[in-house]
């Protein structure tokens, strides 16, 4: 397809024109595991499901475009695509991991990983020296998540890229919170691009996957066997649903941003509330470098209420947004991280990075902003009335 499209247009008409043979608008499911060959030392270009299909190729081929990689990869999850991932790295290996991290990452690293003597250290990665003091001999990598969920700090993406060059270390970054629509960390330097798609991608709160984007040619070449051999792949089914949701990121984005910042506004100025963790407000310490590297903010934040006791009787009390563990659907969605997403986090570690009793997170979803303000609005006047009674 052209290259000069916008990228509005270009997830508009996700794989609209990749089926000359019948025109098909969307292109088909290939519910086929295993594809004839004409000949002995012929292939159609595919053979067997796991190792390419050609719903899930549409999907990987749109994917490596958006975000500006040379390769995509699709997979069953966010955490098979982190898997693959880290299965470059080996016994010796030492990861400088973002310190607010989601908490599947973690376990993922500490529990599973640290069997195969892989080792990771937990830094602000938005401080160069703090950086520097966690690098070992045995460093490979430096893995970074942008805001950071639930705490919302921002980190120099290209700051930590040339660190990382500097000391031929790969750069992998999570880039589920923004998407390839908000921000594109590939282009300022990174080597990897991981996403959980089962958030903002898919965006409907109704598809599972993982999507890996890899920069340069021998990186690409290895993460295809990665992907193969362990064969943690996106079925066609899902691909298929995946790209169905991808269409309208653009418009679900923007409106995800503009609702996010209203209803952060919001509680900015609520007596009950005594903090709020947005990006996008100029008061966050980390607005300036999330505007010089993203064009836009995503629909995540996070606020703390004055007392801890507010939490239980506001949880009851919402109606229209959903108490639950997600994020980035069109259904507005709270979590309560200390207890839900970041339970595996050690509370000393979720303690000392704020990760505390009083924290909400708020998955803000496309539903009219004015709904949203008044539905949180009546549960913390409610929690109120209870609390003084
Ligand atoms: C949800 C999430 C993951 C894990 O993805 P799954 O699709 O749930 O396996 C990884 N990173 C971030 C930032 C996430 O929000």
């Amino acid at each position: 397809m052209d290259e000069k499209l916008r990228i509005e247009s270009r997830l508009a008409q996700i794989g609209s024109q990749e089926d000359p043979a019948t025109g098909a608008v969307n292109f088909p499911i290939y519910q086929s595991t295993a594809f004839r060959h004409p000949r002995l030392g012929q292939s159609t270009g595919f053979d067997y499901i796991r190792t390419k299909n050609p719903t899930r190729s549409v999907l990987e081929t749109v994917a490596a475009e958006l975000e500006s990689g040379d390769a995509g990869f699709a997979c069953s999850s966010g955490m098979a695509a982190l898997q693959t991932v880290f299965a470059l790295f080996g016994q010796g290996d030492h990861l400088v991991v973002s310190l607010d991290l989601y908490g599947g990452t973690y376990r993922l690293l500490e529990r599973i990983l640290s069997r195969f003597g892989i080792s990771a250290s937990y830094v602000d990665t938005n401080d160069l020296e703090a950086l520097e003091a966690a690098r070992t001999p045995g460093t490979k990598a430096v893995f970074v998540e942008t805001p950071t969920n639930p705490l919302m700090m921002i980190t120099d993406i290209r700051a930590v890229c040339s660190w990382a060059k500097e000391h031929n270390l790969l750069t992998i970054v999570d880039n589920t919170l923004l998407t390839p629509f908000f921000q594109r960390p590939l282009e300022l330097g990174a080597d990897i691009v991981v996403h959980s798609a089962t958030k903002y991608l898919g965006g409907h709160n109704d598809v599972l996957a993982g999507l890996i984007m890899t920069k340069g040619s021998e990186l690409s070449a290895e993460m295809a066997v990665l992907h193969n051999s362990i064969g943690a792949v996106l079925g066609p089914s899902d691909s298929y649903q995946l790209m169905r949701g991808m269409k309208t990121l653009a418009l679900r984005m923007e409106r995800h941003e503009s609702n996010a910042l209203a209803l952060a506004r919001f509680l900015q100025d609520h007596p009950a509330i005594a903090e709020v963790f947005h990006p996008g407000l100029p008061e966050h310490p980390g607005f300036e470098i999330q505007n010089s590297q993203s064009s836009g903010n995503t629909g995540i934040f996070s606020f703390k209420v004055k007392d801890a006791a507010y939490i239980e009787p506001v949880l009851r009390h919402i109606r229209l947004i959903a108490f639950a563990e997600s994020l980035g659907g069109v259904e507005s969605l709270m979590t309560y991280p200390a207890v839900q997403t970041h339970a595996d986090i050690p509370v000393e570690i979720r303690d000392a990075v704020g990760v505390d009793d009083r924290l909400l997170r708020f998955s803000v979803g496309i539903e009219h902003a004015e709904d949203l303000i008044n539905d949180l609005g009546n549960a913390l006047e409610a929690a109120r009335a209870e609390l003084e009674k």
